[in-house]
C-alpha cells in the first residue's frame, strides 16, 4: 500500500500517485479531456470560445480552464480560448498571470524582499511558515537567563 492522501477534486482518500487527484476523478478528467479534444479537432469548431466549448462539450469551464493551464490545450492552436488572470482578471493567453502582472510581480518582488529582510530582523521568528523547533520560546528564555 502506497501513501495515502485526500484528492485534489473530490476529497475523497486515494492511494497517493503522480496525480493529485484520484483515480475516478482523473478517469472523468480524461474523459473530459477526450471530449473537448473530439470537439475542437473538427475545423469549423477551432474558433470556439470557452463557453461554447463549455456548451456543446459540457465540461465545467473550470476544468477547460485548468486544461489550458496545464498546457494540455495549446491556446496557439485555439486563439479564442483564453483564461482569466489569477491576479486582476483580465484574459491572457495562457500562464496563471498576465504579462502585464508579471511584469508588476518582478518589480514588487525586489521591494518585498527587502522589506521581508528588515521583517526578518526585527521577528526573525515571526513568519507563518518558518518551521520552529517546537522549544525555540522556552529555549529563547533560557537563552536570556544564560547571559544574565
Ligand atoms: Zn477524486
Ligand atoms: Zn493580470
Amino acid at each position: 500500500m502506497g501513501e495515502l492522501a485526500n484528492c485534489g477534486r473530490c476529497g475523497k482518500v486515494y492511494v497517493k500517485t503522480i496525480q493529485t487527484i484520484c483515480q475516478d476523478c482523473y478517469k472523468e478528467e480524461e474523459a473530459w479531456f477526450k471530449a473537448i479534444d473530439r470537439f475542437l479537432s473538427k475545423k469549423e469548431n477551432r474558433a470556439a470560445s470557452l463557453e461554447e466549448i463549455h456548451q456543446e462539450t459540457e465540461v465545467p469551464v473550470k476544468i477547460i480552464q485548468q486544461f489550458i493551464r496545464k498546457g494540455r490545450l495549446l491556446l496557439q492552436h485555439f486563439p479564442h480560448l483564453k483564461v482569466p488572470c489569477e491576479r486582476c482578471g483580465e484574459t491572457t493567453q495562457g500562464g496563471r498571470i498576465c504579462s502585464a502582472c508579471i511584469s508588476q510581480l518582478k518589480k514588487g518582488l525586489a521591494k518585498a524582499d527587502r522589506e521581508q529582510q528588515v521583517q526578518r530582523k526585527q521577528h526573525p521568528f515571526d513568519e507563518p511558515n518558518v518551521e520552529r523547533p517546537p522549544d525555540y520560546r522556552l529555549k529563547r528564555i533560557l537563552g536570556q537567563n544564560d547571559h544574565q
